[in-house]
């Protein structure tokens, strides 16, 4: 009789915030899928999976981190050769989910994410025994974090949102990408601005954290302006705890790639979409949250701070940017989206000739909208 392979399931996304987090996949795929500008799920549909599979896979994680912990030296530190021999004897899906455990470990084993695209649409109870089995096999666990879709969260309510937090969850990612009814109906997101406040405003009542994602440039340069204050009243109105920005990438496939070319929406540009981003931090009074810059298609990853006591900061690193010339700018714009810079300072330190070929990019494309198609299209290879 052939043996049962020892693997627990791993979903295909996370927050860069989680990349040290253990993966446990409670549910797959997303209940909407329908935002224009998303192709996660298109070929899969909602699956939420029992507590009892869901406790095979922790009971399997425990298993794994019981011979993972056999490879930690007295000293704290890890013998990775005799890990890796271990390796040797298993399937390449066994493999992979006891390197994940074993990275996890080497990396503190303090946080889990429970994963995938909208889990909090598993009803509450459920969520509870997860967590409450997982913390039980898992005692030294600090943080646990889950996404879940505003339209969602706004239907649970303060009292199964503690219950959620008393068991163990400490934190929900929420893409919210804009703030503004008209963006949110654009992109087809299935939420309102109001639904996100009360969600927003029920998640932080019961003292679990908020994460919400803001998407500039998405509703395109029309509502570019909306996009940007609209927002800025949702975190206002709430005070999220982190606002992480995601600039806006049309990508080919999507719906709205499909409108992009029919000529029914315009794109932003990167400089449309960073002022979005300075609007944002301008308009957030009262916010005590940390707005977060935490992904590489964002063009300035170092503006980064609370938005209250580092606000003048980062505006002031984006007036810089807007300071500079038109071509210089666009000279960064080239230089970032090549994966060539980290930041403003990092230009002086491209050498001279990879310079000069630069400078006879931007001076080929003279038209604004040719400039902002292929910015757009440069980024597509990050998401
Ligand atoms: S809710 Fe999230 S995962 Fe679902 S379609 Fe929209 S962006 Fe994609």
């Amino acid at each position: 009789m052939e043996e049962k392979q020892k693997v627990f399931r791993i979903g295909p996304i996370r927050p860069p915030s989680e990349a040290n987090s253990l993966l446990l996949q409670i549910t797959e795929g997303c209940t909407w899928n329908r935002c224009k500008f998303c192709q996660l799920y298109k070929h899969s549909s909602f699956k939420a999976f029992s507590v009892d599979s869901i406790k095979n896979d922790i009971d399997m994680m425990a298993e794994y981190a019981e011979i993972a912990r056999k490879y930690q030296r007295d000293d704290g530190s890890w013998n990775h050769k005799a890990f890796a021999e271990e390796m040797e004897s298993m399937t390449y899906a066994e493999q992979n989910c006891f390197y994940m455990i074993y990275q996890w470990l080497i990396n503190g084993g303090e946080n889990v994410f429970l994963q995938d695209g909208n889990s909090l649409a598993l009803r509450s109870q459920r969520v509870v025994e997860v967590l409450t089995y997982l913390r039980k096999r898992f005692p030294l666990i600090k943080r646990v974090t889950t996404y879940g879709r505003a339209e969602t969260l706004s239907k649970i309510s303060v009292e199964e949102y503690k219950e959620l937090k008393a068991a163990g969850l400490d934190r929900i990612h929420s893409g919210f990408e804009s703030g503004s009814d008209k963006v949110l109906e654009l992109i087809s997101k299935g939420v309102t601005a109001e639904q996100e406040i009360t969600a927003g405003k029920n998640i932080k009542a019961a003292g679990i954290e908020l994460s919400v994602y803001f998407m500039a440039g998405v509703g395109g340069k029309d509502l570019s302006e909306e996009n940007a204050l609209e927002t800025a009243r949702v975190v206002r109105e709430i005070n999220p705890d982190f606002v992480r920005i995601r600039t806006a990438v049309i990508k080919e496939g999507t719906e709205l790639w499909r409108e992009y070319q029919k000529g029914a929406y315009k794109l932003c540009s990167d400089n449309d979409k960073l002022l979005e981003i300075r609007k944002l931090i301008e308009y957030s009074q009262g916010c005590t949250g940390i707005l977060v810059s935490d992904h590489i298609i964002n063009l300035m990853q170092e503006v980064f701070g609370r938005l209250d006591q580092d606000r003048e900061k980062m505006l002031s690193m984006i007036d810089r940017y807007f300071a500079l010339p038109p071509d210089e700018q666009r000279l960064f714009q080239l230089a970032r989206r090549s994966g060539m810079v980290s930041s403003l300072e990092d230009m002086s330190k491209i050498p001279k000739n990879r310079l000069l070929q630069m400078e006879q990019v931007c001076s080929r494309i003279t038209d604004d909208s040719e400039w902002d198609e292929k910015i757009n299209e440069m980024m597509m290879s990050y998401i």
